[in-house]
């Protein structure tokens, strides 16, 4: 497999090897030699597809990264490929990738990760079911009273009870293993909207503990096979997270494609909470749990989903759903 390289255009330092499927993550530091404040020193995650010949970006800081003339977005994930110019932050420190062959047939001293299991194999010693997006389709069955006061009954049960009964439903699970379920969203917010469910019965975040570290780590591990196997996986970026105060009972992982493209995403509390901080990263809530032994959520964290809309990519603010639909068009 070749080995892929990040070059500063500007030769600000020595290209940085940029191994198979591993995270890395850059900013301003000794590594890049950026000493702008105003790049976060943790401003964009880069993973190298050698395989596939590209690097999936992701900007993790407050300032604009961008690739070519475009922005990234906060969160969002986007693919970089050979030729294409990544500007760290605000149009500044351009970079570019470059794959070459490994020519010593090893990659020295990086361990190379293994990469997922296909999801049709079995992972468990319990019959593992095969995943298919042939089938998912957005949900136009679903009302546009979605979780009105009328749907609120689900079999009997509550309807913030609605996921336990999703979840044993064969028709809604996509995935299974002896650990964990995934369904597709009932009400999905994009094109693609998964939700990722332990067997375990775990109320909310609030629930997790340090002792659930395992299963997080699995849940969002299933959650990046989603991903991989969606045949729009290259022309949509995905985020996964928790809502930091969800509506519905037993903790569930959120797998979203950025599009919000979904006649169900009708108002301001469904867009902000999974564009704001009300959207807490997979990866922040094992980090998290393993350094804290447990989930905390800001105070005022409710607010958030009282904020001006505003788009996820170019941060553009928009007074109504009908315009920020349209407005999302422009990007997708
Ligand atoms: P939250 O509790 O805010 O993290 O979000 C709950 C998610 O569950 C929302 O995205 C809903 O669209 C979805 N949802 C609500 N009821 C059901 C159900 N019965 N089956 C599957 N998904 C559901
Ligand atoms: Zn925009």
């Amino acid at each position: 497999m070749p080995l892929c390289w990040l070059n500063s255009k500007e030769g600000l330092h020595e290209p940085i090897q940029l191994p198979h499927w591993h995270t890395v993550v850059l900013g301003r530091g000794p590594e890049t030699t950026i000493k702008d404040k105003k790049c976060s020193r943790q401003q964009v995650e880069l993973r190298a597809e050698c395989n596939k010949g590209y690097v999936k970006v992701k900007q993790l800081g407050t300032n604009p990264s961008s690739i070519d003339s475009s922005v990234i977005g906060k969160g969002i994930e986007v693919k970089l490929k050979p030729g294409q110019l990544l500007h760290i932050v605000n149009e500044l420190y351009p970079y570019t990738i470059q794959f070459k062959e490994d020519l010593s047939g090893e990659q020295r001293g990086v361990k190379r990760p293994r990469e997922p299991v296909p999801l049709h194999k079995e992972t468990s010693g319990q019959a593992t079911r095969p995943i298919t997006t042939k089938n998912y389709e957005k949900d136009n069955s679903v009302l546009p009273e979605c979780q009105t006061e009328a749907s609120k009954k689900d079999g009997g049960n509550h309807w913030n009870q609605g996921l336990k009964v999703s979840m044993q439903d064969p028709k809604m699970q996509v995935y299974k293993d002896k650990t964990v379920v995934v369904i597709k969203d009932k009400y999905p917010k994009a094109r693609y909207h998964w939700l990722v469910l332990p067997w375990q019965s775990i109320p909310n975040l609030k629930s997790l503990r340090k002792e659930h570290c395992d299963l997080v780590r699995h849940m969002h591990k299933i959650g990046e096979q989603m991903v991989c196997q969606c045949p729009d996986s290259d022309s949509l970026s995905f985020r996964m997270g928790y809502h930091a105060i969800p509506s519905m009972s037993h903790v569930h992982l959120h797998v979203i494609s950025q599009d919000f493209d979904s006649p169900c995403l009708k108002n301001k509390k469904h867009w902000n909470s999974f564009t704001t901080d009300y959207f807490v990263e997979s990866k922040d809530v094992l980090q998290m749990l393993e350094s804290n032994g447990g989930v905390s959520v800001k105070e005022g964290t409710s607010e958030l989903l009282k904020l001006p809309l505003r788009c996820h990519i170019c941060q553009k603010e928009l007074s109504t759903i009908p315009a920020l639909k349209e407005h999302l068009k422009t990007h997708f």
